[in-house]
């Protein structure tokens, strides 16, 4: 079986987000990006698998910049076989994505699609949803836990207040949640093998796909600024505060 896992290049989740001053979007000029959170997971995941003997090759596939090689290297270094980058410089949006990677699906002939529950640039959570529904297959969102057994994928959920448990029938699109594991770090001989893992570029048009963006971006402004607390002398007078300026009590 072959596992394919989509992987997204995204600003470092350390790096504080700026508004552009024109308010078109965030400022990702010279700084540094890196692959998604939880598609490190899910890539993690894939690799799991494949280690206990349950896939033959995981395939990583990234649609963005030329940059986005980049997170198509990391994810070979943590133990992928190959990678495929759909390059472009449009503005992808989810639906974009998923229709690419349903012309992937079936030029690879995969039957798992192991991907983030969401890429914490946007944080659409649309893509895996949008993927399996495009290809008519099973799908688990948010996974915190995952088995693999014949042709059945046992999933446990988070969901609000508890966990689901699901049998799925391959194949499915699966995506991921941040308990499910804990990704493995690249280790410096594996990163210089990685450069020799065969990486394919590709265009979107070469899979036949429109990838025009169906909605547009008005406007992203910063979180409104906080402002400061104040210091109160007693519990008596923080009551009284609570009760006549906060009104909460
Ligand atoms: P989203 O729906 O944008 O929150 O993304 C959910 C997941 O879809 C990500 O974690 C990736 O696995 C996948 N994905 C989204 N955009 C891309 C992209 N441009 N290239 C590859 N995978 C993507």
């Amino acid at each position: 079986m072959k596992i394919l896992v989509p992987v997204k290049r995204v600003l470092d989740a350390y790096v504080p987000a700026r508004v552009k001053p024109d308010h078109s979007g965030v400022v990702l000029d010279n700084v540094k990006m890196s692959m998604n959170p939880f598609c490190e997971i899910a890539v993690e995941a894939a690799i799991r698998l494949k280690e206990a003997g349950q896939a033959a090759e995981v395939i990583l596939v990234s649609a963005g910049p030329a940059k986005s090689q980049d997170v198509i290297r990391t994810g070979l270094a943590m133990g992928a076989d190959r990678g495929i980058l759909i390059q472009s410089d449009d503005d992808l949006q989810p639906l974009a994505v998923a229709k690419l990677l349903k012309a992937v699906v079936e030029k690879e002939g995969t039957n798992l699609v192991l991907m983030g529950k969401q890429a914490i640039d946007g944080d659409n959570n649309q893509t895996g949803q949008m993927l399996s529904a495009l290809l008519g297959w099973a799908q688990a969102t948010f996974c915190s836990k995952l088995e693999l057994a014949g042709e059945t994928l046992k999933a446990t959920r988070e969901v609000d207040g508890g966990l689901e448990h699901l049998d799925l029938n391959l194949p499915a699109v699966v995506t991921v949640d941040l308990r499910l594991n804990e990704p493995r770090y690249a280790t410096l001989p594996n990163i210089m093998k990685a450069k020799k893992k065969p990486l394919e570029t590709i265009a979107p048009a070469d899979l036949g796909v429109d990838v025009a963006p169906r909605f547009k971006t008005l406007k992203v402004t910063p979180p409104a600024d906080r402002a400061a607390g104040v210091k109160v002398g007693s519990a008596a007078e923080l009551v009284e505060k609570l009760r006549s300026e906060a009104k909460v009590i």
